[in-house]
């Protein structure tokens, strides 16, 4: 079993199954606390983003960059970001947190907006850039430089 990581780990990871999505998972008790983005974080405050909320998952699933057997789509799974994340408030319809990652830093906010349904935004500070696309401009993994298509090509 891995062990809880001084300060918690986050892990963006994005997954080509049944659809193209982002798996955003943050440590905290020890588990991995998930929501599936499907157009993944911006860095620009005016964006909001769908976040669906799926079961925690293990903090070995943080690790994981491949292809996952069985699944719709190719399986492929890459690390897209990675850090370390600091939760300023959890409550049952909100969670705020800092990141501090390669591509994803400063403030973010979940907001619960229904029963599968979030709302991510990331907080106006220092790391907020309007207008930007951090999806579209970094496509590859923060571990190994490849894309999604390539390790689906790959293995
Ligand atoms: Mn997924």
């Amino acid at each position: 079993m891995a062990q809880p990581h001084d300060p918690p780990h986050f892990v963006v990871q994005l997954h080509d199954a049944t659809t193209l999505h982002f798996d955003l998972r943050l440590e905290i008790d020890g588990v991995l606390r998930s929501w599936a983005v499907p157009k993944g974080p911006s860095l620009d405050p005016a964006v909001r983003r769908l976040a669906v909320p799926v079961a925690d998952h293990d903090l070995e699933a943080a690790e994981f960059e491949g292809v996952h057997e069985g699944s719709r789509g190719t399986g492929a799974k890459i690390i897209w970001d990675e850090g370390t994340v600091e939760i300023l408030r959890d409550d049952p319809t909100h969670l705020s947190f800092k990141l501090d990652g390669q591509k994803l830093q400063g403030g973010f906010a979940l907001t619960r907006t229904g029963d599968d349904s979030w709302i991510l935004i990331k907080m106006r500070d220092e790391f907020a850039r309007r207008g930007s696309d951090i999806v579209g401009a970094q496509p590859n993994s923060v571990r190994s430089g490849r894309t999604w298509q390539d390790v689906a090509r790959d293995e």
